[in-house]
């Protein structure tokens, strides 16, 4: 069984958009991951193909009608189906490292995208909607978040990308930023690659990086070191 995306959007022509490129894309076509995106407007009801209606309460902007997202997820997640849903949300919880390998090694997932507002709560609580940010930041609408999301889950599928050995190194895998990075040619504008790394001493070579993914952490992200396992 390879994973499987259904993403729930007003914007379905946007994907599979930079998830089609690239080893990503490859990975696709080989069959190890595939991706459905769902139009919401076609499960709504009235002439006019109404999602959204104004927030309850007052104020500015548009809410997504919980009946109609209620009805689009109940038919692309029939029940029974293991997939975690997940709706792309500046209030939940922040994305990791760790999140991405889970979903990775998983059936796949039902993605809802918000618009305008967000959504009604209703549908998060009645369909356990597992809330999922970015960052920090707000976006006009889930679609790119999904794509985030997507695109550091897919990479880590297993055969998307390489070996099993291919992310080990990578920043975060282990609590750490990686290491500075360098390739030929030997001089480039005055700068030589640091001479360990040419040294062909794999033990050295190993020592350096851990010394170099530790300061740099230190120095960017020190709120990694203070949460490391
Ligand atoms: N009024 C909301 C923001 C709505 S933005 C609030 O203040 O929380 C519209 C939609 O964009 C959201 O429903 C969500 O699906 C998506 N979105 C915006 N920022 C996001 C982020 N940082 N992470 C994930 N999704 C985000």
């Amino acid at each position: 069984m390879s994973f499987s995306a259904a993403i729930i959007t007003l914007f379905p022509e946007l994907f599979p958009g930079p998830l089609g490129a690239s080893v990503l894309g490859r990975g696709m076509a080989d069959g190890l991951w595939w991706l459905q995106a769902t139009q919401l407007r076609d499960f709504a009801t009235d002439r006019h193909r109404t999602v959204d209606d104004t927030p309850s309460g007052g104020g500015a902007g548009m809410v997504l009608k919980p009946d109609i997202l209620a009805r689009a997820i109940d038919t692309v997640s029939p029940e029974g189906d293991p997939r975690p849903r997940i709706l792309m949300s500046p209030r939940g919880t922040p994305l990791t490292q760790a999140r991405a390998r889970q979903l990775a090694l998983g059936p796949g997932a039902v993605i809802v995208c918000g618009r305008f507002e967000g959504v009604d709560q209703r549908v998060i609580d009645g369909r356990q909607l597992e809330e999922i940010s970015i960052g920090d930041y707000v976006l006009a609408g889930g679609e790119v978040a999904a794509m985030v999301l997507l695109e550091a889950v897919v990479r880590l599928i297993p055969g998307v990308l390489g070996g099993p050995d291919s992310h080990a190194d990578e920043s975060f895998e282990n609590g750490l930023l990686e290491y500075p990075q360098y390739t030929r040619p030997q001089s480039f504008e005055g700068l030589d690659i640091p001479a360990v790394l040419t040294s062909g001493d794999h033990g050295k070579i190993a020592r350096w990086r851990a010394e170099q993914s530790k300061t740099l952490t230190a120095v960017r992200r020190p709120d990694l070191l203070r949460d490391r396992p």
